[in-house]
């Protein structure tokens, strides 16, 4: 019979791999916390209708990219194809958001049907990180600070480059939309597919579009710069201000735009050129509009995602993978069943008095073979209980890493203080 895979663009995550994201989900949970962050987790399915309402129903994301299925009730529900949509639902549903200041992170897998290729999965993972109920450009800066220092924690800094936009108020987006249009409208035959049909649905995208001739055609085209209102041009300036006080370099992009529409005044990419086409590894934004657009009260909101695979790929791509660590420290090895009831028993009191990781042998076989799994693991010293160590309450030690020591048999009940020793553990 054939044997199934996995779906098309949706991984494994294999046991050589989980290390590294171990090691950033780790990294990434210690600095949130050292801001001040909190955990929150919301289902991965959703109503089709949050994610069209909040990322807008002319976006890539939910023209053909979402996951969306009718249940057995026949309500049409979705895979999350992204946090910020759920996060607000979450919160508002709670009452969270109600006169409140919330700064929050979440974690998880998110799902959208695009084609796959290195660093673009159909199931990828986000860390979000979003903040509620404040206003100024002094939170926006605290979200671009944090993102700042994980690079910097996770060696990747020199790779990244900050890029920075404002998208001003919706007026003012208004307005600029209107100049585009009819800038672009004597152009249109000569833009491509997707920006056509966008031209009149959602102008402000084909900023963002990645085909060449297109991007060609809006070298000339108005800038937003001239249409930006007074009041999002202070909030940008005194963002700018604060990132140079803090020493965090950025490039204004003046045709950032970002591929959801919930987007106004600060957007903000960290992009890379190590990684191919696919150089964003962390994006977001401020979305004032979106709570009230959900239902709830205005909230002024900003946030970020970043993709993990990326991260990952950006790890490897600058020499920057944590190092392997062995899978223990002590490795127990023993042959004939009085002997292997004892190593059990061992391998348990090491557990119960040191912080040690402790493998025990399981499954019997030669001793020589059972020295090699010992070696394999990695493990800095092998104990052995043969038939004479049982009798004799004894155990054999025998340092696996350093070939100057020597192999040692002591009483079992001295090994606790040895290896505590040896090992430099408390
Ligand atoms: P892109 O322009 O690369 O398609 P996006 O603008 O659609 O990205 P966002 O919705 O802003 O991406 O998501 C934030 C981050 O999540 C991205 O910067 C990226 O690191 C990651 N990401 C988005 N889509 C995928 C995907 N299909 N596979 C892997 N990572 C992804
Ligand atoms: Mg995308």
């Amino acid at each position: 019979m054939a044997r199934i895979q996995s779906i098309r663009g949706m991984n494994d995550l294999l046991p050589a791999e989980t290390p590294v994201w171990q090691y950033l989900e780790a990294q990434l949970r210690d600095l949130l916390g050292r801001y001040g962050y909190s955990e929150i987790r919301f289902p991965i399915v959703e109503q089709t209708e949050l994610f069209k309402r909040s990322i807008g129903e002319v976006t890539d994301i939910v023209e053909k990219e979402m996951y969306t299925f009718e249940d057995r009730n026949g309500d049409s529900l979705t895979l999350r194809p992204e946090g910020t949509a759920s996060c607000v639902r979450a919160c508002e549903q709670a009452g969270l958001l109600y006169n409140q200041v919330q700064r929050l992170w979440y974690a998880g897998p998110m799902f959208r049907h695009e084609r796959p290729q290195k660093g673009r999965l159909r199931q990828f993972h986000q860390v979000g990180v979003e903040a509620f109920g404040m206003t100024g450009p002094d939170i926006d800066a605290e979200l671009i600070m944090l993102s700042a220092r994980l690079w910097k924690q996770l060696g990747i800094h020199s790779g990244l480059t900050l890029e920075l936009n404002t998208l001003g108020s919706s007026e003012s987006r208004r307005a600029y939309r209107q100049a585009l249009v009819d800038y672009l409208r004597p152009l249109k035959a000569e833009l491509d597919e997707d920006s056509q049909r966008r031209l009149d649905s959602n102008p402000l995208r084909i900023l963002d579009s990645k085909v060449g001739s297109t991007q060609a055609l809006l070298a000339k085209a108005p800038v937003f710069d001239a249409y930006l209102d007074e009041e999002s041009r202070a909030h940008f300036t005194e963002l700018c201000a604060m990132l140079d006080a803090v020493g965090i370099a950025y490039k204004l992009n003046p045709t950032l735009v970002r591929g959801l529409d919930y987007y106004g005044l600060t957007v903000f990419e960290w992009t890379t050129d190590l990684l191919g086409a696919q150089g964003t590894v962390c994006a977001g934004g401020r979305y004032d509009g979106l709570v009230e657009q959900l239902g709830g009260k205005a909230t002024p909101a900003v946030g970020f995602a970043m993709g993990i695979e990326r991260l990952c790929l950006l790890l490897e791509a600058t020499g920057n993978l944590p190092e392997k660590t062995a899978q223990a420290d002590v490795y127990v090895i023993a042959s004939g069943a009085g002997a292997q009831r004892q190593a059990l028993k061992l391998a348990e009191t090491l557990r119960e008095s040191l912080p040690l990781r402790v493998l025990a042998h399981c499954g019997g076989g030669s001793f020589k073979s059972q020295f090699k799994k010992a070696d394999k693991s990695g493990a800095s010293v092998a104990l052995v209980i043969g038939e004479e160590e049982a009798e004799a309450d004894q155990v054999q030690l025998k340092w696996l890493r350093d070939d100057g020591a020597e192999q040692q048999t002591l009483p079992r009940n001295a090994l606790v203080d040895v290896l505590r020793d040896k090992l430099n553990r408390q």
